[in-house]
């Protein structure tokens, strides 16, 4: 073991530390730096490169540019969305929000599309209805064509460059600095030229984004690692909910890269092997436009009906070509460039082949309203971790619960970024100083990167270089996870991902890098993510095989039904001993100053 001396380790004073630099992160920093606040964003690739860039349908707010909309039916909505899992505090918190925050949005810059009176454009998504489901489709997704994360996470970057806010970029986090009286900074490993940075704060906010990687397709950017979750597992602290990913039904077959709900929402529609709109059958009143968990099941279905396109008879058909090249090329030209690239297909003349594909983390580290990460003691108390919290993606607040709606992820990140904003400056006001730090703190991180290094040499051993490869072991967990976990699940078929997944934790173990460079080493950064992705495959493998029902994203063939009576609750998965630990805590089912939406059966 080499470099295990203090004087390698470069020190940085904070008063906060946030790492991630996608919507949520940067929403959250630039509340701080403008409010005079030393602010730093840790971030592992350059800040517009966070893959809240990728996001293209549009961000959710009922301002009634269209329609009449109100936040009541945005709450209702999601509420139902999540299958009643969402905690409805957090859900009224951010619905009333977003009008607000929106408009704050555009006044930072951000060039949403126009409707002919010069207000912001609204497209319908699915999930979306007036009245509490009684007025029809609502049109609640306001849109900068279908670039709308481009479009916000550009403007944030540039206001917090007016800001100040500190950036350092290409930096990877490697382990929380805790104790008993909370987190007091990171460490980080600086990329481009392979050195340890200790960060102290008085505050850490984790805004790492998703764990797409998980799974083998998925709609998710390279680096949706989930880091953050397995930041906070290594912490002793536990993870909720991690068994929901959503699936989104239309990622262009084979490969993955997402065909924005936006599509269906301008009025796309899907087909089967045999031209027939089958969505109508599944979904009679909100067809195409029902909730993301219900499409995706029904093209599923087809599929395993023997009703699927294309030779090996394995995705449906989206048609587009009837809304004409020019609304096509002025509202939806990213998917049209997409269609083109990934499926060579032309969706102004042809359809596009699309299945459902892994897309969104509705699981994350627990936090509260107040974006304070939070656990739950001995005598089942929830308690705040202090100097810890949690944003966007890679959070559970709940507001998703076990189905998140289209255009409902780029406000929660900058709605909670927002009011972890507010938060912290309500924290800092009580931290003259940053904490003494536990001399060895540093030494958890430092033994985390050079045991890869080590691994050049013992990876060789038994001449099983090519095996333990970390890309090799990667390849071996998404397919276990893809396989086991999809968008169907069964008692057998998760007995056995389980085990194989258990099983791999040995292989990670004795797993082996194979560049020694210490300057962009991206073998070493792939290994770090790949620990990260293992801890998460762990606690989601656990958390649905245990979870005996139907409910959101998490269906079961064996449990078709949701139950309510032992099952509205949220799954907290922690590593202890090495082992995985269950606990489950009560949903938070009511609301800040309306009623609360008691759970029913879920039809569109
Ligand atoms: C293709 C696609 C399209 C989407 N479209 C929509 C949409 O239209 N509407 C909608 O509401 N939602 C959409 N979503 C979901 C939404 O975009 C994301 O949930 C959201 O942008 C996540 O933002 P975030 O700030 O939490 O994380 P991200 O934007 O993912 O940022 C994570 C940040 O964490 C940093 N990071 C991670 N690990 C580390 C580490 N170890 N060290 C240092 N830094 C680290 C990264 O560098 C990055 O800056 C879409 C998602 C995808 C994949």
């Amino acid at each position: 073991m080499t470099y295990l001396s203090t004087d390698k380790v470069e020190n940085h004073f904070h008063d906060v530390v946030i790492i991630g630099s996608g919507g949520a992160g940067m929403r959250c920093a630039l509340d701080l730096a403008d409010a005079g606040h030393r602010v730093a964003i840790v971030t592992k690739v350059l800040p517009t490169r966070s893959h809240t860039v990728a996001a293209q349908g549009g961000i959710n707010a009922s301002l009634g540019n269209v329609d009449s909309d109100h936040w009541h039916w945005h709450m209702y909505d999601t509420v139902k969305g999540s299958d009643y899992l969402g905690d409805q505090d957090a859900i009224e918190y951010m619905c009333r929000a977003a009008p607000r925050i929106v408009r704050e949005l555009e006044h930072q810059g951000v060039a949403f599309s126009r409707l002919e009176d010069g207000t912001i454009y609204q497209r319908p998504f699915g999930g979306q209805s007036l009245k509490f489901g009684e007025g029809g489709q609502a049109s609640r997704t306001c849109a900068a064509a279908d670039r709308t994360g481009h479009a916000i996470l550009h403007s944030l970057y540039q206001q917090n460059l007016r800001a100040g806010t500190h950036f350092y970029q290409e930096f990877f986090a490697l382990d929380l600095i805790t104790d008993e009286n909370g987190c007091h900074g990171v460490m980080a490993w600086d990329i481009a030229n392979g050195t340890y940075h200790l960060f102290q704060a008085k505050a850490v906010i984790l805004a790492t984004g998703g764990a797409g990687r998980v799974f083998k397709v998925t709609t998710n950017a390279h680096i949706c690692t989930g880091d953050g979750g397995a930041l906070t597992l290594a912490a002793g602290l536990p993870m909720e909910d991690m068994e929901f990913f959503q699936f989104h039904p239309t990622g262009i077959a084979d490969v993955g890269p997402l065909i924005s709900e936006g599509v269906r929402g301008e009025g796309g529609y899907l087909l089967n092997s045999e031209g027939e709109r089958f969505m109508e059958r599944y979904a009679p009143t909100a067809k195409d436009l029902a909730s993301r968990d219900v499409v995706s099941r029904a093209i599923a279905l087809e599929i395993r009906e023997g009703r699927g396109c294309g030779p090996n008879k394995d995705h449906a058909l989206l048609k587009v070509d009837h809304l004409g090249e020019q609304l096509i090329l002025e509202r939806l030209p990213n998917i049209h460039e997409l269609a083109l690239r990934f499926a060579g297909v032309d969706c102004t003349k042809e359809p596009i082949p699309v299945q459902p594909t892994m897309h969104y983390t509705m699981g994350g580290t627990p936090t509260n309203r107040h974006t304070e990460v939070v656990y739950t003691d001995g005598d089942k108390q929830e308690k705040v971790f202090p100097g810890l919290f949690a944003i966007g993606e890679g959070a559970c607040v709940s507001v998703h619960g076990a189905n998140r709606l289209g255009g409902n992820s780029l406000l929660e990140i900058v709605v909670f970024g927002h009011a972890c904003g507010v938060r912290v400056q309500e924290y800092l006001a009580a931290q003259h100083y940053h904490a003494p730090l536990d001399p060895d703190c540093w030494k958890t991180a430092v033994q985390r990167v050079e045991r890869w290094f080590d691994s050049i040499q013992t990876g060789d051993k038994e001449g099983t270089r090519a095996t333990s490869r970390v890309a090799n072991v990667r390849a071996r967990m998404q397919t276990i996870m893809q396989d086991h976990f999809s968008v169907y699940r069964t008692e057998d078929v998760m007995a056995e991902g389980v085990k194989a997944i258990e099983a791999l934790v040995g292989d990670l173990r004795s797993a082996c890098i194979d560049d020694a460079c210490r300057v962009f080493n991206t073998d070493l950064v792939e290994a770090l993510e790949l620990e990260n992705l293992m801890a998460l495959a762990r606690v989601t493998a656990a958390g649905a095989h245990a979870r005996t029902e139907s409910r959101g994203a998490h269906a079961r063939d064996d449990y078709p039904e949701r139950d309510d009576v032992n099952w509205q609750k949220h799954t907290l998965a922690s590593i202890k001993d090495g082992k995985v630990k269950l606990d489950y805590k009560a949903v938070r089912t009511i609301p800040m100053t309306v009623d609360s939406f008691p759970p029913k059966k879920r039809v569109y």
